[in-house]
């Protein structure tokens, strides 16, 4: 499966803005974003005055990497956003926080997303009591996602799960922690995505 091999914290750096890419770094006094705030590169410092379009495709780029998504696929996704009833940016955000490696990170069984999208790729995962190992697999009201029972005793599920601990799962899902499983109980809606976007410019930038 392809995916974005290069150094995560630059994204950051590009962005301008954490991206919690990284776990545990993230949220520590090593995280780059927080010590050096410019974009990388010799002409980062140097980067001003940013164009419509310059604007409208960093928020796609941002949220690309919020959700470590490649281009091809992200488009696909934005054209299922546009295909169903309702607000396109706000379509998209909500297919995006439904992949179930994005949901696994959300109730806390990872410390990341790209960690998350590892341990479904091996398969730790259940929906409605069969094993999922399809990282962008959606999820959708009424299913159960849950930690496979045999990876229950794994220590980096049990880490994230006690680093997570006072990390609120969003309102759509229903925790179980006591059973490592959680009830997907709606789509999500914009308010329950808690990330600085601002999705119109993602569908500017599309409507060219
Ligand atoms: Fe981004 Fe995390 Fe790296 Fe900081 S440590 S730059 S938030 S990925």
């Amino acid at each position: 499966m392809a995916r974005y091999t290069g150094a995560v914290c630059r994204l950051c750096r590009r962005e301008k803005q954490k991206l919690f890419l990284k776990g545990d770094k993230c949220y520590s006094d090593k995280c780059p974003c927080d010590r050096r705030p410019t974009p990388p590169g010799m002409h980062g410092q140097g980067r001003s005055k940013t164009s419509e379009y310059g604007l409208q495709l960093r928020e796609k780029q941002k949220v690309r990497r919020y959700y470590g998504i490649l281009e091809n696929q992200f488009e696909k996704y934005y054209d299922m956003a546009a295909a169903h009833k309702g607000k396109t940016g706000t379509n998209l955000l909500s297919i995006l926080e439904t992949r179930l490696d994005n949901v696994v990170y959300r109730l806390g069984f990872a410390m990341s997303r790209a960690e998350a999208r590892q341990m479904v790729l091996h398969a730790h995962f259940t929906v409605n009591g069969k094993k999922v190992n399809i990282p962008s697999y959606l999820v959708k009201p009424g299913d159960v996602v849950a930690v496979e029972s045999k990876s229950q005793s794994l220590e980096r599920i049990k880490a994230a799960i006690e680093a997570n601990a006072s990390r609120v799962p969003p309102k759509w899902l229903e925790l179980d922690a006591a059973n490592f499983s959680a009830k997907v109980t709606a789509r999500p809606e914009r308010d329950d995505i808690d990330l600085p976007i601002d999705e119109q410019l993602i569908v500017e930038y599309y409507s060219k």
